[in-house]
């Protein structure tokens, strides 16, 4: 539909011009600071920042039932700039012109209700929210398109140039930040930082493709964090590590996104999130918050934060009900299939205090919770989940063991609905599922394959060695027929098929 064709009254909403006064906000000392400068800590107290709108309530005097047609509305149009993360751009990035927006087709990933089965098995009615289906598998690329967009805009306006990009990554943040830092190629140079052998094949693979430098280090994500963190304090490098608190501010379009596809009702909603460095659930809680300020909708949903029990330092921190008693304490991680949210110090920690505080009293009771699963539970329920329709991660079957787990633990009811986080495609991190499927993973884990749940392919050969058909060899007309003939004999006869008449 052209802009013209849409209702008088969304016309001058629709399509978006720069507005806005956005500015870092210290979480630590609450000092302001303007974003035409590269900023990832507060210079006066080093605590991480958050990007604030000095003009936020102004787009509390648009009624929520607006803003719910206009993003509605925004759906239909065929503008690029438009048709990812900024579809809700008064909330994603006000200050970027749609000129200087970096769209490679994330966002807007679809929400798949688990089957009939599935759904009894589990105890309550839910869906996956594929973010696997971004364009480098993973959420990742939701505040990888905010932070490039925004780094576009410094370009733009010279404000910045020759820009060299890096990052720390447990995987999919540096191939988020290669392919998007690639697409701005030559005015932007990349470089990641990868703990070496704790990615897997898929993802070492992306960034390599995407052009960028690639470093392998030893160690844990948590000390290729601190070489980056060295790294930004004394050369003159853009940070793409969710510190960057536009990062935080793009992948606020996953709730953008759950209201719109619940249809803005978030009532006996729950939203489960694999947590790691912890900037995805901070971004989730910011997010809903934003649009329940704004009225577009009229209720939290209930936020579940999960960990592994190999990684689980947010998750001990809130052990302590009392809140002036908790002390946050990093954690000396072990291996975990949940690679990706294999993390002891996250960086986002501050954020996540400060939030989810906001979230409980904003909801007026608590709705913010944490759950820690078994290492076995990931990996069942994550194949569990695939093996009924899904493409789900070990984080996604992280969301699921969570969601098991809060069940059993009375968080959530019968009448609830779960949205999980698919956080990455499935084959980014098929090594584990191979390695449990041939019973070959690590001690380390804690995991034993349920021979229910394993798969092998098995090969078909005929009795003769010598009558297979090759590229080099082809077989001769009545040959072959008996290859044809004997091997699907063999199928069949596993298969205990039945003849057709
Ligand atoms: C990064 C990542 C996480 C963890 O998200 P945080 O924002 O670091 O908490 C979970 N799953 C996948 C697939 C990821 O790439
Ligand atoms: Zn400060």
């Amino acid at each position: 539909m052209k802009p013209e064709q849409f209702p008088e009254h969304i016309r001058p909403h629709l399509v978006p011009r720069p507005k806005g006064d956005l500015y870092y906000k210290c979480l630590g000392c609450g000092a302001g600071y303007p974003v035409k400068k590269l900023l990832y800590v507060c210079p006066a107290c080093d605590a991480v920042l958050m990007l604030h709108n000095r003009n936020q309530e102004d787009l509390h005097k648009i009624e929520g039932t607006t803003w719910q047609q206009i993003f509605d509305y925004r759906r239909m149009l065929k503008i690029p700039a438009l048709k990812g993360i900024y579809r809700y751009h008064e909330f994603i990035g006000p200050v970027i012109p749609l000129e200087s927006i970096i769209y490679l087709g994330e966002g807007h990933t679809p929400v798949v209700e688990a089957s009939g089965f599935l759904t009894e098995k589990v105890g309550l009615r839910f869906y996956f929210k594929n973010d696997g289906q971004n364009p480098s598998a993973s959420f990742k690329d939701r505040g990888m398109a905010s932070a490039l967009s925004s780094i576009k805009f410094l370009l733009d306006q010279g404000l910045v140039s020759d820009v060299i990009a890096v990052c720390a990554s447990t995987g999919d943040t540096s191939a988020a930040a290669a392919l998007y830092a690639s697409y701005l190629r030559p005015l932007i140079k990349s470089a990641v930082l990868l703990p070496h052998k704790k990615v897997t094949v898929q993802q070492l693979s992306q960034p390599l493709g995407s052009g960028a430098k690639v470093f392998e280090i030893p160690g844990v994500f948590d000390d290729c964090m601190k070489i980056v963190e060295h790294l930004s304090t004394r050369y003159s490098v853009v940070l793409l590590n969710s510190k960057n608190a536009w990062r935080i501010l793009g992948q606020e379009s996953y709730s953008y996104e759950i209201a719109q596809d619940f249809d803005w009702d978030m009532a006996r909603k729950v939203v489960v999130v694999p947590i790691g460095n912890a900037g995805n659930i901070s971004a989730i809680m910011n997010g809903f918050l934003k649009f329940f300020k704004a009225g577009i909708i009229n209720q939290l949903p209930k936020i579940i934060g999960v960990q592994s029990e190999h990684a689980d330092p947010v998750y001990q921190y809130y052990l302590e009900p009392d809140e002036s008693k908790r002390v946050f304490t990093p954690v000396d991680t072990k291996p975990s299939v949940a690679q990706a949210a294999m993390i002891g110090n996250p960086v986002s920690m501050p954020r996540v205090v400060a939030i989810a505080k906001e979230y409980n009293q904003e909801s007026g009771h608590d709705n913010v919770f944490f759950v820690q699963v078994t290492e076995q539970a990931i990996m069942d329920w994550q194949l569990t989940a695939n093996q009924n329709g899904h493409i789900a991660c070990t984080q996604g079957g992280e969301c699921l063991a969570g969601l098991v787990k809060s069940r059993a633990m009375g968080l959530v009811s019968s009448d609830e609905t779960a949205v999980l986080n698919a956080t990455a495609h499935a084959i980014k991190f098929s090594e584990f599922q191979d390695l449990y499927f041939k019973n070959k993973i690590p001690d380390a884990y804690h995991i034993v394959p349920d021979p229910d749940r394993m798969n092998l392919p098995e090969l078909i050969t005929p009795d003769n060695p010598d009558l297979v058909p090759s590229q080099e060899k082809r077989l001769g007309k009545s040959e072959f027929a008996q290859f044809i003939a004997e091997i699907s004999g063999k199928i069949a006869h596993k298969m205990h098929l039945t003849s057709a008449d």
